[in-house]
């Protein structure tokens, strides 16, 4: 579904939260680079201890210019709040952690994000909790997996390196009728394409070292929910972990969050002719994208994506490890590199994985799969590159 244009998008990202008379009418906030705040009386002091989330008084609980970041992204989501957190894994752990005991059961998307399924099949294992990875593109079997003892449903979507979707409003009907909670990884669309917390799915996490940071030069995270829920967690793994953002780098994020439609229309469209141009290249077996023709959800496409992200993988026709390593060996234009969402063009191929479990998990996708995150340069530049780069192979 194509979401009109918020109005509001542009004041969140220009003026919410940002409190301009409190710092001397400074157009562009400060950054709070502080660990404590002082008080004039014991009293005051005892006033902010009662409410930690809201009031400065230690960095890793408050911090203004985290803040302003945290009403920032909660209101992008359409969330009731939201906390920051030192990477997207961090963020994740603690809306995993927040709602599993021992002996608790958790239903998650096949092939999620690898750290992601590391938390849950070994982290998270140690303590007695119980995971199944899920086809979650069939509806009936995410139902056949839900136990008495399920206590939270994960989604990725789409899920980042194929692209498969999960019809949320469906999914996240189920998990709450059964009093599951729903948690969405939102990292590829983030909320200017796509919110998960509208469908009905309880936390939104991200990695803002992706999209919403945008420049290659932070790794933070992101978790959106409603107060009761960012209250629980804040006082549970928030606060005993400690797994926070620096304000120096919420300052950074904040300033790449200015320019995030602007980024993701620019890659929106250098998507739609990137994919167009590989569809049809002799030598590219397969596009894996949410708007490539060969998509087999456009339906969910057409409900939950407001446009394209610049985020696809592809398979080389006879492709092999060698092929594809070549090919990316003869890229110009796109640098050899993990993560995706910044300024610049990346590719990462599979063959280029050492660890043997992930590198198994991408040979059970095809040999030869090469991951290319979109940036912003001009959409001929990238075409002609990949172009040079195709012809390479014989
Ligand atoms: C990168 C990524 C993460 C992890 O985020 P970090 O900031 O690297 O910890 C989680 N989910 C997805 C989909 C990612 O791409």
């Amino acid at each position: 579904m194509k979401r009109e244009s918020d109005p509001d998008t542009d004041w969140i990202l220009n003026h919410l939260g940002e409190d301009r008379v409190d710092y001397r009418n400074a157009v562009a906030p400060p950054v709070f680079q502080s660990s404590i705040f002082c008080f004039d009386s014991v009293a005051q002091m005892r006033a902010a201890l009662s409410d930690e989330l809201a009031t400065p008084f230690y960095t890793r609980g408050c911090n203004p210019t985290v803040e302003t970041l945290r009403r920032k992204l909660a209101a992008l989501e359409g969330a009731q709040d939201c906390l920051l957190f030192a990477s997207g894994s961090a963020a994740i752990a603690a809306a995993v952690m927040d709602n599993v005991s021992q002996g608790d059961h958790v239903v998650c998307v096949q092939k999620p994000y690898s750290w992601t399924g590391k938390l849950l099949s070994k982290l998270l294992a140690r303590f007695g909790v119980l995971v199944d990875y899920v086809d979650a593109t069939k509806i009936d079997a995410v139902e056949a997996a839900l136990r008495a003892n399920t206590r939270l449903l994960f989604l990725e979507s789409p899920c980042s390196l194929t692209f498969e979707m999960q019809d949320l409003v469906a999914l996240a009907t189920i998990a709450r009728e059964r009093g599951i909670k729903t948690i969405c990884d939102n990292s590829y669309a983030t909320p200017i394409n796509q919110r998960p917390l509208d469908w009905g799915v309880d936390m939104v996490v991200h990695s803002a070292s992706k999209y919403l940071n945008g420049h290659s030069d932070v790794v933070a995270g992101v978790l959106c929910a409603s107060s009761n829920c960012i209250r629980s967690i804040f006082e549970g793994p928030f606060m005993t972990l400690g797994g926070i953002i620096s304000p120096h780098d919420a300052w950074l994020m904040m300033r790449g969050l200015r320019t995030l439609p602007l980024r993701l229309e620019r890659v929106a469209k250098t998507a739609l002719k990137v994919i167009e141009f590989l569809e049809a290249h002799p030598r590219v077996a397969r596009v894996y994208h949410p708007f490539a023709k060969s998509f087999s959800q456009p339906e969910l496409t057409r409900k939950y994506l407001a446009q394209p992200g610049g985020l696809l993988s592809l398979s080389l026709k006879n492709g092999n490890d060698a092929a594809a390593e070549r090919f990316c060996d003869s890229l110009k234009r796109f640098l050899i590199a993990c993560s995706w969402g910044g300024y610049e063009s990346l590719v990462f191929p599979l063959c280029g994985l050492s660890d043997s479990e992930n590198y198994q998990q991408s040979q059970a996708l095809g040999a030869g799969l090469v991951r290319l995150s979109l940036g912003l340069e001009d959409a001929s530049v990238l075409i002609d590159d990949l172009d040079q780069a195709l012809n390479t192979l014989s």
